[in-house]
């Protein structure tokens, strides 16, 4: 049996937690979750080990990036279940405080941003990126890792991360990984949790539709015919669309010449309560 990882729910007994490690010459890794962790979350366990030492996955349901109208009653909450897949993955430790701990009665400093934040999600969740990069920030100062792993099914928070971290100067290396996907294509996240098996089946539409625009666009035709198809089918499928879009995969700006900038697919549509988001490179 792996030893399981302990458990800190304070920032003060993470830090000590730390503090050994450091006196030790430990690097030291993190994966940031809000738990209802899947193989997506493993990935980047996986990808911390290989680059630290000591592993901190944190898992907390950041309460502030979730509009009053959001599904944070509703978030799978699984921490028994969590704490045990990380311990076959020898994590070392957990952080996962209360809401309090995060956000102490009163608090009133938050991040705010632009670049990567504005726009895509944040046209339909304005709320969303401040909530995000404010626990982000707050947990990279908890924990200072020399690394941080976030997953490319986030693109747009990755984009918004890699942006804070430069522009904060924290000191840890930001790591984006690839996006694990069921057999099907289906992209996995906890909200698939959600689905029932009929819109488990139509899900894979996502990333049937963003693969077929990728090809009409990568065959050199029309972009903008290219998405609308896409969208066409979304809709067909019974998704109600937010955004199918192509951008500059380093900026996430509108594309200018799509023919040499780097480009990024980005998608976000609803099936019925579940909004499901996905992106790939074209
Ligand atoms: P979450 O718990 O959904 O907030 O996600 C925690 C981290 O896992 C984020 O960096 C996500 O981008 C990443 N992640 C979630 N789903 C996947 C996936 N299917 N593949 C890779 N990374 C993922």
């Amino acid at each position: 049996m792996p030893a399981s990882p302990t458990i800190h729910r304070t920032v003060d007994d993470l830090r000590a937690a730390v503090s050994a490690w450091r006196r030790e010459g430990l690097r030291v890794g993190m994966v940031p979750t809000m738990g209802a962790l899947h193989s997506g979350h493993m990935e980047l366990v996986r990808a911390a080990r290989e680059r630290a030492d000591r592993i901190i996955v944190t898992i907390f349901v950041n309460p502030t990036q979730f509009a009053p109208t959001e599904d944070f009653g509703a978030y799978p909450r699984t921490e028994a279940s969590d704490v045990a897949k990380l311990a076959e993955l020898g994590v070392e430790a957990v952080f996962a405080p209360n809401a309090n701990e995060m956000y102490p009665a009163g608090y009133a400093t938050t991040v705010s941003l632009a670049g990567p934040a504005i726009g895509l999600e944040t046209d339909f969740r304005p709320h969303f990126f401040s909530g995000v990069a404010t626990v982000v920030s707050k947990l990279l100062i908890a924990g200072f890792p020399d690394v941080a792993m976030f997953g490319e099914k986030d693109y747009q928070q990755l984009m918004v991360v890699r942006q804070m971290v430069r522009d904060l100067r924290l000191p840890t290396e930001i790591i984006g990984l690839p996006t694990i996907r069921e057999a099907d294509g289906l992209a996995l996240s906890s909200r698939n949790a959600y689905l029932s098996p009929e819109e488990r089946q139509t899900a894979t539409t996502i990333s049937r539709a963003m693969r077929q625009a990728a090809e009409l666009v990568r065959a050199g035709g029309s972009v903008e015919a290219a998405l609308a198809e896409g969208r066409a089918a979304l809709t067909e499928a019974g998704f109600r669309v937010d955004y199918l879009v192509l951008r500059n995969a380093e900026t996430l700006a509108e594309l200018a010449n799509p023919a040499i900038e780097p480009r990024r697919m980005l998608a976000a549509a609803w099936l019925g309560k579940t909004r499901l988001i996905d992106n790939i490179a074209v």
